[in-house]
């Protein structure tokens, strides 16, 4: 763009030029009277210098089409009939550029009003009386212009080879820029992907990375605590499991290593040995049940159960523990509730509740059991008059093998399961369930569900 409006810019400065001094010398022409009179020694001076400045040729034509000089001196006494040259007669300028040939062509008329504006109108009237005494045909070569054009235009190229190279480098070296901070955070996530780091991440370098560091940074703890906590359990899992095991290796160990037992002594670590396989049996069969609920979370056999009748058949199966402690387990039934709900896991959740609420009573004690629904909800009170909980540990008795008195708890055959799953049953059915207690009184645990599931 810019070397053509330089090339166009140019030929337009070069016509205006030679139209001033071609009129200029026109007017001469017509002072001196050369078409009459040629012999004049400075206009042919002046001519043969024009034409040699601007590389043209200039030809001098006479009212009769005649040619007068041709600074060439090739076509004198030629007769040239050609349009712009009639057009120039009737007082019509005309010039042109022939880019091919490279050069401009243009008609200067030689008459008094040479230095004015004609317009056509007015030529066509003064046809007549027309003043147009000869015209003066020039053709100048722009060769100069070209050739400066070319110069430049390689110049040009190479200014913008230059700036190319320029470009692409500086584009290189701020993308390398750009993209170091993200390389870091992705060399980062790589070792943390090893596992060849585990603090977090940190790349300050600007505001994005920043963000993707801090998500990224939030991942890890989350992912942090999820294997803190998988350690726990797996910890927690073998030390359950192994405790009854301690314990028939040293009642075996003990029957082993004396001579001549008795028989009673013999049934009586025979009897604790069963009641360890008993327990270590139990803890296997919550730790699956609690495996089961995590793999099918969410997967619930929904149906429409009669809460009462529910509640009633868990009254009648633990009755007889009750009964051993001297415990009153009675059923309060404030009205019918049918509920949407899966019947075998519901029945484990509040057999649980109600089985700590016989396990951890006093003797003579009493665990009432409420059961009452609104229009949207049931609830399910379970009240005993127990040891109570500390309320320090109300948020922790939900946690997998937590008991606030471990030795009690295993004694009466606890495996600190029970809770865990109650909650997440309960959980999936989407309800909830609170604790209020106060220790050596009582503890009421209550459980809200909704009457028809919610899928999400
Ligand atoms: P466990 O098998 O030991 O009973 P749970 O998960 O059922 O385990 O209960 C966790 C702990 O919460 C128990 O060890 C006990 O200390 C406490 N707990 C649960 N229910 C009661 C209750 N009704 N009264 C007093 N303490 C309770």
């Amino acid at each position: 763009v810019f070397f053509h409006n330089y090339q166009s810019r140019a030929i337009n400065v070069r016509m205006a030029e030679i139209s001033n001094q071609f009129r200029i010398i026109a007017n001469h022409l017509v002072t001196n009277n050369y078409l009459q009179d040629m012999s004049s020694e400075a206009i042919n001076a002046e001519l043969e210098q024009l034409s040699n400045l601007y590389d043209g040729r200039v030809l001098i034509i006479n009212g009769n089409f005649k040619v007068m000089k041709d600074t060439y001196g090739i076509s004198e006494g030629k007769t040239i009939i050609s349009e712009e040259v009639i057009r120039c007669f009737r007082g019509q300028d005309s010039s042109r550029y022939n880019k091919e040939e490279g050069y401009i062509e243009m008609t200067i008329p030689i008459g008094e009003n040479t230095t004015e504006n004609w317009n056509v109108g007015e030529a066509e009237l003064l046809e007549e009386q027309n003043p147009v005494k000869g015209v003066m045909l020039t053709s100048v070569s722009t060769d100069g212009i070209a050739m400066t054009s070319s110069v430049l235009s390689r110049r040009g190229f190479l200014v913008e080879l230059l700036m190319g190279i320029v470009i692409v480098g500086m584009s290189l070296g701020i993308s390398y820029l750009l993209i170091k901070p993200f390389s870091k955070v992705t060399k980062a996530i790589g070792e943390v992907r090893e596992g060849l780091r585990t603090d977090a991440l940190s790349v300050p370098d600007y505001e994005e990375t920043e963000h993707i560091v801090t998500a990224f940074n939030q991942v890890l703890s989350r992912m942090r605590v999820l294997d803190e906590s998988r350690q726990e359990f797996v910890s927690n899992v073998s030390h359950e499991l192994k405790t009854p095991l301690t314990s028939m290796k040293v009642l075996a160990d003990s029957l082993l290593m004396q001579e001549d037992v008795p028989l009673e002594l013999y049934q009586e670590f025979m009897a604790d040995i069963a009641a360890e396989i008993d327990r270590e049996n139990k803890i296997i069969t919550d730790l699956l049940s609690l495996v089961k609920l995590d793999k099918t979370k969410g997967e619930l056999n929904i149906s429409a159960v009669d809460i009462n009748e529910l509640l009633e058949l868990i009254m009648k199966r633990l009755r007889p523990i009750a009964a051993k402690q001297d415990v009153e387990l009675t059923l309060e039934s404030v009205r019918p509730v049918t509920a949407e709900v899966d019947e075998v896991k519901l029945t484990l959740a509040f057999s649980n509740l109600v089985e700590n609420a016989v396990k951890y009573n006093r003797e003579h004690g009493f665990v009432h059991v409420t059961v009452d629904a609104d229009h949207q909800f049931f609830t399910l009170q379970v009240a005993d008059s127990g040891i109570g909980i500390p309320e320090s540990d109300y948020e922790h008795i939900f946690e997998r093998f937590y008991r606030v008195d471990k030795s009690h708890s295993r004694e009466i055959g606890g495996t600190g399961l029970g809770l865990a799953i109650t909650r997440s049953v309960i959980l999936m059915h989407r309800g909830a369930i609170s604790v209020q207690s106060k220790e050596g009184e009582g503890t009421t645990f209550t459980v809200r569900i909704p009457l028809n599931y919610q899928s999400n």
